[in-house]
């Protein structure tokens, strides 16, 4: 078997989301949820701010009743991202969150109640210039696809996804972003490779109901990084039970480890072992705190030993290659000179600095 072309990103049709747009030759962006009550215009506002400060470039919000629908409109009149209204059940909230100013709705065609309600959100959505998501969520498949596969499968995702989409582009649509979720990484996965033959509609990525702390994290890195590796991934979201802002710094991180994105320092450390002589997390750990503000892509290795050290550290823009009592340090490839332990942190800091601020660094 021939193995697929890495990061070969797959040939998808542009869709406009408000200022945004996901698929084409688009970056992958990155969007969150808000976790507050839609109804709460200055927390969601707030939420909204914070997330954007982080990086989110699209925001969703929970659409549970009409108060909430209306309330996208003050909403919109506070937050320069598009806003996504997030729709369950009944399609008159997606209508009246269009109306309000939605950029794009996202509905769940296994509770929507039917083809009739989904083409009049959709129609709203021309109508408006929003963008219309389908997404299908292993845990609301439709009760006869359910009933043909036995159990939610990827294949029953497609089916479901097919289905509904067949019924948006029958009626014209032009405007469709698609997601298949499940909580488990590999029915994902596999949900997505096997719809991409079917479809050049943009794919929101992510891995639903991940999980708290770490285990969210590994896993919707697992998942998206895969995803992304295959091509298929143009808007990146990561569910975690935590707060949206947190959503979107592992989206980030995922995005810039994978060679997607690059927001920042790339802190390459070593994992220390027995031949480890100076305090290597606490140094990696001073230098990650320290660059925080930087936004310029930088490679900053932090090794322990003479091992790998002179190797990495050489590779990357700087570094240091710790030895007994200090360090060797590297800027471009060039050995700088020897340092003493307590010189390493604030000589790497420096130099990082002075990297940010020269032409390559601003490049
Ligand atoms: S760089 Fe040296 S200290 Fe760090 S893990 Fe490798 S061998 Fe161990």
């Amino acid at each position: 078997m021939a193995y697929p072309a890495l990061f070969k990103r797959r040939d998808t049709t542009p869709v406009r989301c408000g200022n945004v747009i996901v698929g084409g030759k688009n970056p992958v962006s990155i969007q969150t949820m808000t976790k507050c009550d839609t109804r709460d215009v200055a927390s969601t506002v707030e939420e909204i701010r914070r997330a954007v400060d982080y990086g989110a470039q699209l925001v969703r919000v929970a659409v549970v009743d009409q108060e909430a629908a209306r309330a996208i409109e003050s909403i919109k009149q506070k937050v320069a991202c598009p806003i996504v209204a997030d729709i369950h059940f009944d399609y008159k909230l997606a209508l009246v969150s269009l109306e309000a100013g939605a950029d794009k709705v996202r509905v769940n065609p296994g509770n929507l109640g039917g083809k009739e309600p989904l083409l009049k959100v959709a129609k709203k959505a021309m109508e408006k210039g929003a963008a219309i998501r389908l997404g299908i969520n292993s845990g609301s498949l439709e009760k006869d696809i359910l009933e043909a596969h036995g159990a939610p499968t990827p294949q029953a995702m497609v089916e479901s996804a097919r289905r509904h989409l067949r019924y948006l582009e029958d009626a014209g649509v032009d405007n469709i972003v698609l997601s298949l979720k499940s909580s488990s990484v590999k029915d994902t996965i596999e949900a997505y490779m096997l719809m991409a033959e079917f479809t050049k509609w943009p794919f929101h990525i992510g891995i639903t109901e991940a999980g708290p702390g770490e285990h969210g994290i590994i896993k919707s890195a697992a998942g998206i990084g895969t995803l992304l590796a295959l091509g298929l991934g143009d808007t990146v979201r990561v569910s975690l039970t935590g707060p949206s802002y947190k959503e979107v710094q592992v989206a980030k991180e995922i995005l810039q480890s994978v060679g997607l994105a690059s927001y920042g320092p790339d802190i390459i450390s070593c994992p220390t072992c027995g031949r480890t002589q100076v305090d290597v997390v606490s140094i990696a750990r001073q230098v990650a705190d320290a660059l925080q503000g930087i936004t310029v892509p930088l490679k900053v290795a932090v090794m322990g030993c003479p091992v790998n050290g002179p190797g990495e550290a050489r590779e990357a823009d700087i570094g240091v290659a710790c030895g007994r009592d200090g360090g060797i340090l590297f800027a471009r490839g060039k050995v700088l000179g020897r340092v003493s332990s307590q010189e390493i942190v604030p000589a790497l800091v420096k130099l990082a600095r002075e990297y940010a601020q020269s032409p390559e660094g601003k490049n």
